[in-house]
């Protein structure tokens, strides 16, 4: 008999080409005359001079690496620096920083779902909480998509130790979570609410503080945020923020804090850098909000089907995966960058443009993407 046990990974690749769902990666070149709306550079800060400067004095000061694990020897003042500033610029008691965000929502899922608990999550969360779900020993019910009283029964019905976890922004169609109504279903039933904030840091609340601290619970005893580094921060990394005895139960429990390398100098150098940045030019969260407002604004005006943005993401629909690549491939061509998400990416199975809006997009910029995806528009969209 012949040796081949990898014959099944053509069989899947084939029906992955049949179905038009081929992924391939396309290095981008450092310097581009490519306009962008597809990266989570949310106020253009990946490349700002004090950003950079600030990751390459980490690296000097520190090294390349974090050279071990947090609890060896990957912790350094900075790492402590990020934590305290990002817990006080949030609103929380204590912050606990990961080599990313899928790491940090890992943790939290893992560490505070045990044995016996139930986890409620929604239809729409983040593939890096699927995954905290599926690692945790926790019952999980996926509840359908921003329906507080849907949480409330799926408590109600399992009546034991209980946390609720959701995005704040929804990274597909950039709608936002119903954090009050959550809250109240939680604290009903004694129940932990666990947000990811991935996409409200540097968007949402005053000055950029995030969804939490839009919603009045920052800082609220029974909330955990998870954070990414690497969107409106424009570095790398995640974090996880909350009472003082969940983050030192992190410490001690979560085995992606304590089994992986800590973050890199120059990533948390990089991050404290743009938060103090905000700190000092705070009007940069409601312009990312505005040039979304904008963009929706303009393609809905223009005929195409769009989600109103809550935060900095802006979906479109498209009639089919195969469209929804054509236009995107279409769109570069013409000199834009855009985001393209279709199945297995989306829960509901529909494919979409995605667009991010940025701090630092002119008005002849958003007037110039939204021309090119206009015309470049499969012609039954509009
Ligand atoms: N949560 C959400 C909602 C995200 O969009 C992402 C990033 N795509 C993550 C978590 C993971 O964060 P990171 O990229 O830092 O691992």
């Amino acid at each position: 008999m012949s040796y081949a046990p990898f014959d099944w990974i053509d069989d899947e690749a084939r029906r992955r080409t049949d179905a038009g769902l081929v992924r391939t990666l396309r290095p981008r070149d450092a310097r581009t005359e490519l306009l962008d709306l597809a990266s989570n550079d949310y106020l253009g800060l990946t490349r700002h001079p004090e950003v950079t400067s600030a990751a390459a004095e980490a690296a000097r000061e520190w090294g390349a690496g974090a050279t071990g694990s947090r609890l060896v020897t990957g912790s350094t003042a900075l790492h402590a620096a990020l934590e305290r500033e990002l817990a006080d610029f949030c609103g929380f008691e204590a912050a606990l920083v990961f080599s990313s965000g899928y790491a940090a929502n890992l943790a939290v899922l893992t560490a505070l779902g045990g044995h016996g608990s139930l986890i409620v999550s929604d239809a729409g969360n983040h593939a890096s909480i699927v995954d905290g779900c599926r690692l945790s020993r926790a019952a999980t019910a996926v509840v359908p998509h921003a329906d507080p009283e849907a949480v409330r029964k799926a408590l109600h019905a399992h009546g034991g130790p209980a946390l609720t976890v959701t995005d704040s922004v929804f990274s597909v169609d950039g709608d936002a979570a119903p954090l009050t109504g959550l809250a109240d279903a939680c604290r009903e039933a004694g129940a932990a609410l666990v947000v990811d904030d991935a996409h409200g840091l540097g968007v949402l609340g005053e000055g950029g503080r995030g969804a939490l601290s839009a919603a009045g619970l920052a800082g609220d005893e029974g909330t955990v945020a998870t954070l990414t580094l690497s969107k409106s921060l424009g570095s790398q990394g995640g974090a996880v923020l909350g009472p003082a005895r969940v983050i030192a139960h992190l410490v001690n429990t979560a085995r992606t804090f304590i089994f992986d390398t800590g973050l890199a100098p120059a990533a948390a150098g990089a991050a404290l850098g743009a938060l103090r940045l905000l700190r000092r030019e705070p009007e940069r969260a409601g312009r990312a909000r505005e040039v979304a407002a904008e963009l929706y604004a303009r393609l809905t005006d223009a005929g195409l089907t769009a989600v109103r943005p809550d935060a900095a993401v802006v979906s479109v629909r498209a009639p089919s995966a195969a469209s929804a690549v054509r236009w995107a491939s279409d769109c570069r061509a013409a000199g834009l960058g855009v985001g393209c998400f279709r199945p297995p990416s989306v829960p509901d199975g529909i494919s979409r443009l995605r667009l991010t809006a940025r701090a630092d997009l002119t008005s002849a910029q958003i007037e110039s993407a939204v021309a090119t995806i206009v015309e470049c528009a499969p012609s039954s969209v509009n």
